[in-house]
């Protein structure tokens, strides 16, 4: 029997370790490389701008020219539509007699979702999802996803010492394509472009960026640096990579492996592990609470004493808070779309405590705005802070005045992205709706 196949790109954008692509490519005679645009980079109608952000749209628009150059390589191409995963792949299931689809096992509630509609609708069909883009496998781990620890230190003591599987080895070659290339490009959401954007997508620039992370032996001070607010050295930046998939963190490790070997091993590359094993709690995490991601109660079924202000949320999103460090963060994330660590657990605390608003607004802004944007460690990140998360803590408030006079003593960080405004009022009217003043 002819088997055709479709490999439904998501966060895999790569050739370069990508086991659900090998996969695929050994059980088929032809493949289909399909990417389903984000449903959130259309506006609400063909008028409206992209609710992403011109930096998301560019580093994304970057990562599939990147793949579509690679498969190129292979005699192959990237099918690219704005459809849903379920309309798009509906249709070409019948255009091209599809016997077998393949993906990256999802880690989002919607598209997780999404596959089991198909699965379920197309039951003459092969569905295979394959564990991917992760450190260990789900057979690896010590436990069964509903019993995924509860709080990350327990799940770091249990996986740790877990070995991390290699890299797959180089794909030979892939299937031909049953479909003849199109020009997606004129249909992709217009953005401006930023011709000094601090990242470039796509798994050719991230393998060139990891190289020169690990020649200019910054892993050796990663953990006294990795609190840095500006620059690209303080810490990895593998980040915007890893969220799209051009770099597989498999392979990130197997590059640090590589230079403890070459140059030292010391606190420092023990903990870029130690982050890269926060990503891999909050994808499990992902994957074993779904929906209860994104509500408001989040996994502690605590509903916080947080309510939505839109005033204070418009203040906080162009960074024209009473707060100059919180204004600082916001205006660098919105020019760069890209914020530090202590960045983010900042503008996250003062949203929800300082401004008393209602978490999800917060993380639904930073899913806009941010170029390494993750529904995991987006989302699980947030709950954590909110304090309805894997935090067993409950409660994570920062002295946001503190924290400005120890990371940015001198105030240059503020002073370089015009933190200090004038008007230092937070409402301008009251409960009831009647202006201040
Ligand atoms: C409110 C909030 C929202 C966040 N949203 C995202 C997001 O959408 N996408 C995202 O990748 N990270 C997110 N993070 C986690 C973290 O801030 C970023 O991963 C990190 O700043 C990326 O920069 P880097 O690659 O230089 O990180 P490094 O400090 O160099 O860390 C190396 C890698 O470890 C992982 N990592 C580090 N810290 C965390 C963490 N707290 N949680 C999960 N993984 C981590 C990332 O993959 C990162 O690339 C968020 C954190 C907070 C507090």
């Amino acid at each position: 029997m002819h088997r055709v196949g479709l490999f439904w790109f998501n966060h895999d954008l790569r050739i370069d370790d990508n086991i659900a692509l090998n996969f695929a490519a050994a059980q088929v005679d032809q493949l289909l490389c399909l990417y389903c645009l984000p449903p959130s980079s259309k506006g609400i109608d063909s008028t409206e701008p992209s609710a992403l952000s011109r930096h998301r749209l560019q580093f994304l628009l970057e990562s599939l020219q990147d793949l579509d150059r690679s498969l190129k390589s292979y005699q192959q191409h990237l099918l690219v539509t704005y459809d849903s995963g379920v309309s798009a792949i509906a249709q070409l299931i019948t255009q091209h007699n599809i016997t077998q689809v393949f993906c990256s096992t999802p880690t989002g509630y919607y598209e997780q979702q999404q596959w089991q509609v198909l699965a379920q609708r197309y039951r003459m069909i092969g569905f295979h999802a394959i564990d991917n883009n992760r450190l260990f496998s789900l057979e690896q781990l010590p436990f069964e996803l509903s019993d995924l620890p509860s709080s990350f230190s327990k799940f770091r003591r249990a996986v740790e010492s877990i070995t991390v599987p290699s890299p797959a080895l180089r794909l030979a070659s892939l299937p031909p394509s049953p479909a003849s290339p199109q020009t997606w490009l004129a249909h992709f959401p217009s953005f401006e472009k930023n011709k000094t954007a601090l990242f470039k997508g796509g798994e050719q620039s991230g393998a060139a960026h990891v190289s020169r992370y690990f020649e200019q032996e910054l892993a050796s001070t990663y953990k006294q640096t990795r609190n840095g607010l500006d620059g690209m050295d303080y810490s990895t930046k593998f980040s915007p990579w890893l969220a799209n998939g051009g770099l597989s963190p498999r392979r990130a490790i197997h590059e640090l492996r590589r230079y403890e070997q070459r140059v030292e091993s010391n606190d420092s590359t023990y903990w870029i592990y130690f982050e890269l094993l926060w990503r891999e709690y909050f994808h499990r995490y992902a994957q074993k609470y779904g929906g209860r991601l994104f509500s408001f109660a989040g996994i502690s079924g605590q509903r916080p004493i947080t309510s939505f202000y839109p005033q204070r949320f418009k203040k906080w999103c162009c960074g024209t808070t009473p707060y100059p460090i919180i204004n600082a963060c916001m205006r660098q994330l919105n020019s760069t779309g890209y914020l530090s660590n202590r960045g983010r657990q900042w503008v996250a605390s003062c949203l929800v405590h300082e401004l008393a608003i209602d978490w999800r607004y917060g993380a639904a802004y930073l899913e806009q705005q941010l170029v390494d944007y993750d529904v995991a460690c987006n989302w699980g990140n947030w709950q954590y802070l909110a304090g309805v998360g894997a935090d067993p803590r409950g409660h994570r408030r920062f002295n946001l005045e503190k924290q400005a006079k120890t990371y940015d003593l001198d105030g240059a960080f503020t002073a370089r992205w015009q933190g200090d405004f004038s008007d230092a009022t937070l409402d301008h009217v009251d409960a009831a709706d009647w202006p201040i003043g």
